[in-house]
């Protein structure tokens, strides 16, 4: 079977084998054969989030279909009660769905992802102000180094922007994760935290909305830049955003013009632990605040524009979105997408002097 058919960029070659694992208890024992055998193996959920190479991918590629929202028990007094375990191969769009025809709070703004749950956290995704580390209790996880199953608290998982220990090589493949949410007062959202969404709603930032009305006007406001897949919309055949905004410091962002959008990043707090009966350790150097860049302005500033494609090549940026390459006809390769990202990247560099870091995991592809 090809890969551009289970892909959302609709590239990549031939997969030498693929096994569909419905269960928990198949994705576990598809690893650990695929392991034994010694072979090169992958997992894929919905696809969406990788740039698979024209040459396909040898061995085994482990589709993840395991399928079942469980309700855990409330726990009672906290501020988030409601707790469910979600099979990783259930699609985190109809999971959010659900969610808020319940009334549970904490996810309404990741309405309209594409993807699996399982991947959810592999990447920490996050849209219109919210995150998926705001709702992530823990994972349970197959171990690849031990072989065993086990469940990791989330912030072992390092979740941060567009990342996480999993995304940068820790080796495990994610089960189920467990998420906890909110019930607020008249089916209500978690604050708003997004300027084009509250705007959209009528509220401002920090209020609280209908949840069913954050999540139509979140997939309205997605569609409108192509970031919903619909079989009808060309602009929506992609990778979602292909470049993550460019973290950089203060005093290099001094150096881009005073338009170009910029947010404060928290810095992480300084390690403060001292051993019982050491000297505490003299305060340790500022370190140098930065800011999140946006990828899209350096991208427009640079020159792109939107539905721009480099002679010959039918690969395009979106028509609505500077940060979506798109294969709008299904006909381009993945060295087309990897060409026009490349060349993007040097356009930016040349302009900014900032490196666009793609979000997307390459698999048999160069960039
Ligand atoms: C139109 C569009 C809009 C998008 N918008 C957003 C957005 O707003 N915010 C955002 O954060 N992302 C967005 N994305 C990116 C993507 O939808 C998410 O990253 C999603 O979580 C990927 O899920 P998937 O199942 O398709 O992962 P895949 O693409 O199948 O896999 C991605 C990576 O995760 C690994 N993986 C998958 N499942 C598992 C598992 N169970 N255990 C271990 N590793 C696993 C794969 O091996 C691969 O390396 C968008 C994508 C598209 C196409």
């Amino acid at each position: 079977m090809l890969l551009s058919e289970l892909t959302t960029l609709r590239v990549g070659g031939q997969a030498e084998r693929i096994v569909e694992a419905t269960t928990a208890d198949e994705l576990v024992d598809a690893v650990l054969d695929a392991q034994s055998r010694g072979e090169h193996w992958i997992v894929l959920g919905g696809g969406s989030n990788v740039l698979v190479g024209d040459e396909g991918v040898p061995g085994t590629v482990i589709l993840v279909r395991s399928r079942g929202v469980e309700r855990l028990p409330d726990v009672e007094g906290s501020r988030r009660p409601i707790r469910l375990r979600v099979q990783a191969g259930e699609p985190w769009d109809a999971l959010v769905a659900h969610t808020v025809d319940q009334g549970w709070a904490g996810v309404e703004a990741l309405s309209g992802i594409p993807g699996s749950t399982g991947a959810a956290p592999i990447q920490n995704i996050g849209a219109y102000g919210q995150e998926l580390a705001e709702s992530l209790v823990s994972v349970e996880v197959l171990d690849l180094i031990s072989g065993e199953r086990r469940l990791v608290p989330a912030p072992e998982l390092r979740l941060a922007y567009r990342t996480s220990a999993i995304k940068q090589g820790w080796p495990v493949v994610v089960l189920s994760v467990e998420l906890a949410l909110e019930v607020n007062d008249d089916a209500r959202s978690r604050p708003v935290a997004y300027a084009q969404l509250a705007d959209s709603l009528g509220v401002e930032i920090g209020d609280r909305a209908l949840l069913a009305g954050v999540r139509s006007a979140t997939l309205a406001l997605r569609a409108g830049k192509g970031m919903v897949l619909d079989e009808h919309d060309p602009d929506s055949v992609s990778a979602g955003s292909f470049f993550t905004n460019p973290i950089v410091s203060e005093s290099f962002a001094r150096t881009l013009p005073p338009e170009a959008p910029r947010w404060a990043q928290q810095p992480d707090p300084p390690a403060l632990a001292v051993p019982l009966g050491a000297e505490p350790a003299p305060p340790p150097p500022p370190v140098e605040s930065t800011v999140k860049l946006s990828a899209a302005w350096l991208i427009e500033h640079s020159g792109i524009t939107r539905g721009f494609a480099l002679p010959g090549s039918r690969a395009s940026v979106s028509k609505k979105h500077t940060l979506a390459l798109t294969n709008p006809h299904g006909t381009a390769t993945a060295d087309e997408i990897a060409q026009l990202a490349r060349y993007i990247q040097t356009r930016v560099m040349s302009e900014f002097g900032v490196a666009l870091h793609p979000e997307p995991v390459f698999i048999n592809q160069q960039l």
